[in-house]
């Protein structure tokens, strides 16, 4: 890990780090966040990720400390501090120390902390291998809930589905909503390849706009794939050709069964590992530079 973490503007190390008890980002999840990545000194898609977590604050009414420009540059001079290049980025937004009540308006000042961390992939293994999950009877938080566009401080929705899947002796957990549609892991999006088309949920039925997915979907149909944003049933999921996951840390991994189903030919598929592929080469191409 990065020895300096950053709260508020000031560098501190990380044995010394430390949030109020008082804080209502821990008293009651309130508050929101970002995990984004850098790749040899560039941070991937920075915007979006700022814009995402500016988004998220604005819908629970939380008024960032600092811009949404000023919150890019904190995050540069703290990997930069750190001295890192390839790494993973924690960016923390809570309500601030307030009482023991719920009510946000007793908390005058947000908190924001920012942790650089050296990043820790999935062993290699399982990217040629390909992952096994299950679906898991906890749903995901409706939208008239907790929208799951919002990244907040409150993933005890998704713990408690990866806590399911971890009993069920799987790394990750697919997500339903109360009608059975297929939705996103607790902490990735999801897509099936059907006949050499990619098919992803869409962000209206409830699940995160992933930085990712996006990204995968862009890079897919500049090289004339097409992809659908479609809702789908474990039926469709099962018989797919392909599937695999996408979020910011794990980037693309191929998933192969599916609840004890094999998909496809049970190993990563072709369009997965072109993806992949496609995916890390744009990787290293795209970014906001830290030096
Ligand atoms: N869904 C959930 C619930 C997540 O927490 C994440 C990780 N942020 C994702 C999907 C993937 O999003 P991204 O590609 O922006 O990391």
């Amino acid at each position: 890990m990065g020895e300096w973490i950053n709260i508020n503007g000031e560098f501190v190390r990380k044995e010394e780090a430390k949030i109020s008890v008082f804080d209502h980002g821990l008293l009651y999840g309130d508050g929101v966040f970002e995990g984004l990545r850098s790749y040899k000194g560039r941070i991937f898609k920075l915007e979006e990720h700022l814009k995402r977590l500016y988004r998220s604050a604005h819908f629970i009414l939380l008024t960032p400390p600092i811009t949404r420009r000023e919150m890019g540059e904190e995050i540069k001079r703290t990997l930069v501090k750190n001295q890192l290049h390839d790494a993973y980025i924690r960016v923390v937004i809570t309500r601030g120390e307030g009482d023991l009540g719920l009510d946000p308006w007793k908390c005058p000042r947000p908190t924001y902390f920012i942790i650089t961390d050296r990043i820790q992939l999935y062993p290699e293994t399982l990217y040629e291998k390909g992952l096994e999950v299950v679906t898991v009877s906890i749903r995901r938080n409706p939208l008239y809930s907790l929208d799951p566009q919002v990244k907040s401080l409150n993933y005890l929705n998704n713990i408690l589905a990866k806590i399911e899947g971890r009993n069920a002796g799987c790394m990750e957990a697919i997500m339903l909503n109360q009608e059975g549609w297929v939705l996103e892991c607790t902490g990735d999006n999801i897509f099936i390849v059907e006949e050499g088309v990619l098919v992803t949920p869409p962000t209206y039925i409830g699940v995160l706009e992933g930085i990712t997915r996006n990204t995968v979907m862009e890079l897919a149909r500049a090289k004339g794939m097409e992809v659908k944003e479609e809702i789908f049933s474990r039926y469709r999921l099962y018989n797919a050709q392909e599937c695999f996951l996408t979020g910011t840390a794990a980037e693309i991994v191929p998933v192969v069964k599916v609840d004890g189903r094999p998909i496809g030919e049970g190993v990563p598929g072709p369009v997965t590992c072109e993806m992949r592929k496609i995916f890390r080469e744009y990787v290293e191409r795209e970014g906001t530079p830290i030096y």
